[in-house]
This record gives C-alpha cells, structure tokens and sequence, in this order.
C-alpha cells in the first residue's frame, strides 16, 4: 500500500527508500555487449565456470620441475644433482613423465609435467642444462598451483546484478568470453527550471547564472549508466514543464527536473504535479540538505522533482536516485556503502534534523575543510569522494569523534 499521509510531510530517509525499492520493478530489458564494451555494465545473466582454470597443474615461477622427494637434504654444501630431460615454455606441452632423478627446466605459466610434484626456484640451482644441481630442497607440491585452484568447472563465478569493473571483466575473459549479457541502460529525461538559467556560451546578463545543475545531473547519471536521451533548460513556467514531461515521457524509463519545489511564488513544481495528477509519493524529506523534494509515478515513470540548490540537488540525487535506478536495473554498485571513520575537522554547526555534509575521506579521516558551504554554493563540492552523515539531533562535532561516512 502506498503512503499517501506521508506524501503530505516530511518523511524520514529510511522510510523513504524503502518506499523507493517497494514501488520500482526492473526493467527487464538486457542486450549482448563484446566485452571490451562491457566497462560499468551491469550484468544481466549468471556466468558460470565452463572449464577449470588453470585448465592444467601449472609453475608459478622459472625453475625446474622435480619429485619433491628427490630433492631432500638438498642444500648448499651438500647440492642433489638431477637430470634435466627436457625443457618446457609457457604455452608448450611435456607429453612424458617424470621419472625419479630427473627434472624438467620450466618457465611461469608451463603445464607442470606429469610425474613432477614441485617446482624449484631456478635461483636455489646452478642453473644446469643437461644435469641441474639443487641447493636447496622443495616440499612436494611446493611452486605447485593445482588444476582448477582459481576457480573450478561448474562454479558460479559472477552473478546477476555485478558492475562490470576491470576484475569482473578479466574474469569473463578467463571464460573466453567474447560476449556478455548486461541490463540496457535506463533512459531518463532531465529538466531544470529556472528564469534565472543561463545557457553556457553565452555572456552573463545581469540577475542571471549559469546553470550548473542540468550538467551535474547528466554527469552523474551517466556515470551510474543512465543514458540521458535529453537534457532541457526550462523557464519557470509550469505550462513548459509540463508540454516537455508529457511530449517526452514515452521515450524515457524515468524523469528529473531541479528547481521550484520549495515554497515560493515561482515554485512551479508542486503546479506541474498537480496538473499533470502525478501520484505524489514524498512531499519532503526530514533532511538537510534536500528537504524540499517532491517524487512520484507519472504514467508508470518515476518523476523526481529535486531542489534547484546545487548542494541539495545533489544530495537528493544521490540517496533517491540510487534506489530507483538499483530497482530499475539491479546494478549491486548502486548501494551505498557506510563506513565509519573520524573526523580530521571540527564540524561546528547543530544537526537538529538529519544532515548530509561534503567530505573527503582519505585513510580514515574524513576532511571537511573546504565542503562547508551552503546549499547554494558549487565550489563546495569540488574533491569529495563522501557524504559525512550526521544523525538528527547532533550537537556540533569535535575533531577525532567517530562518524558514519556514506562513499560516492
Ligand atoms: P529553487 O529550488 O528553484 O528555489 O532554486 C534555489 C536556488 O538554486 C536559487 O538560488 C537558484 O538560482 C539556484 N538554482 C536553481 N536551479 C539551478 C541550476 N540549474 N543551476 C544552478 N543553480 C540553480
Ligand atoms: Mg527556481
């Protein structure tokens, strides 16, 4: 069931994203990718081992391969000299086996030969060609990495839902993999409103700036895999917003505009919900920043009315935006992830409600020189990589005192 009464305050985050995740189903649309197109995809299908890897008992290092036993009380003053009987490559073959007493030269990545249970260290010999003396002993199985040690035949290795990064996709291509299955990007129409906007290029006229948000909000979806199929600058005009929303929509899986949530004269935002009888799902939120913010279903599609404040956007787009898109397209890296940490700086200010402050977290300390200005400001949120998150009801914060950081 949907909260209507909650629609009409301020509801608490948690609640909130709850709301999100229940209400957003997945798209379910999924396309083949060639792998080295497959970086930040999110992988659609479960991809399992089709072969032991290493698909052979194989060196870890240049050597010799031996029978460990052989090898006993081997050391400088007292060497034990094998025959060498043949040498080995990474990529060749030894089709024979090793018998007692004698060993195989081997570089890194050669098929260990049957018969041999251990490899010595080319370093812990003298280097022979036909007879090799050992300084030193190897227990069997020592230099040794067993068929199927990283992964074996059968195992499911990666799983729907997994952010296609640079470890993942060396995975799949262990598999020779040409190809994958990933979640088709969500498509998503982006508004700001705003008189006051100005378009870049063009000389600042008096009473104007330049719109930062349209651009933050198109860098940071696309970098969560969200395909912008179109991004508009728009006055504040709800007839305008409304003719973009609803000659747009079919085209798109979901909507943002910043701007004209609050409770101003010019706030066109709560007009637009209104006419267009979008269903209204969280009419604010007990946060700072970002507690003017309205979000609701319009014919299907999540429309998410974010504050115009730079700071505040931003903030709303991260803890509303993730949940929605995580439902929409599965993609694990989408969570947020906590960790706990303390602070470099001091954070002067009381925290009677719930507050997000740009920090950078660097080997455990959380830094907030610099990230402190207000909602308005841009300049603020250069180098972070954190939201510091303040509980309701915060007292000002002394350096050293532990904190729950959020990372981006
Ligand atoms: P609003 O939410 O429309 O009341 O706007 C709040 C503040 O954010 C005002 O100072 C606006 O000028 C500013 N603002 C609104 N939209 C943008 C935008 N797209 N880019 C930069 N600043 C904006
Ligand atoms: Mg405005």
């Amino acid at each position: 069931m949907r909260n209507h009464d909650a629609a009409a305050g301020p509801m608490g985050l948690e609640e909130a994203v709850k709301l999100l995740k229940r209400e957003t189903l997945p798209l379910g649309r999924v396309q083949s990718v060639p792998l080295p197109e497959a970086l930040g995809r999110t992988l659609a299908e479960r991809v399992f081992a089709t072969h032991d890897q290493p698909p052979f008992p194989r060196s870890p290092l240049d050597g010799y391969a031996v029978i460990g036993e052989d090898t006993d009380g081997a050391a400088a003053e007292s060497p034990v000299t094998l025959k060498v009987i043949a040498e080995v490559d990474a990529g060749d073959v030894f089709a024979d086996t090793l018998q007692p007493g004698e060993a195989v030269r081997i570089m890194t990545g050669a098929p260990v030969p049957n018969g041999a249970n251990a490899v010595i260290r080319q370093e812990n010999t003298d280097y022979g060609e036909d007879q090799v003396r050992l300084y030193r002993s190897v227990r069997p199985w020592q230099n040794y990495v067993f068929q199927g040690e990283d992964y074996k035949e059968g195992h499911l290795l990666v799983r729907p839902g997994a952010c296609l990064d640079a470890s993942t996709i060396a995975v799949l291509a262990s598999l020779g993999l040409e190809s994958v299955t990933v979640v088709q990007r969500p498509r998503a129409l982006v508004i700001s409103t705003g008189s006051e906007l100005q378009h870049p290029g063009e000389p600042l006229k008096p009473g104007r700036i330049y719109d930062s948000n349209l651009f933050m909000l198109q860098a940071q979806l696309k970098d969560w895999g969200v395909d912008v199929a179109e991004a508009i600058c728009c006055q504040d005009d709800p007839a305008l917003v409304e003719d973009y929303i609803r000659s747009r929509q079919e085209e798109v899986d979901l909507i943002f505009t910043t701007g004209g949530v609050s409770v101003g004269k010019r706030d066109i935002m709560h007009e637009v919900f209104r006419d267009l009888k979008v269903e209204k799902m969280i009419g604010g939120l007990a946060i700072k920043p970002g507690s003017a913010v309205l979000c609701g279903k319009y014919r299907g599609k999540w429309l998410l009315a974010l504050s115009g404040n730079p700071y505040a956007s931003f903030v709303g787009l991260q803890l509303l935006a993730r949940p929605i898109l995580c439902g929409l397209t599965g993609n694990d890296a989408l969570k947020m992830v906590y960790v706990n940490a303390a602070l470099a700086d001091s954070y002067d200010k009381a925290s009677p409600l719930r507050r997000f402050v740009r920090a950078y977290l660097q080997e455990g300390l959380v830094y907030l020189e610099g990230h402190t200005g207000g909602n308005g400001d841009v300049a603020s949120g250069l180098h972070i990589n954190a939201l510091l998150d303040i509980p309701a009801g915060t007292k000002a914060m002394e350096a050293g005192s532990r904190a729950s950081v959020w990372l981006l």
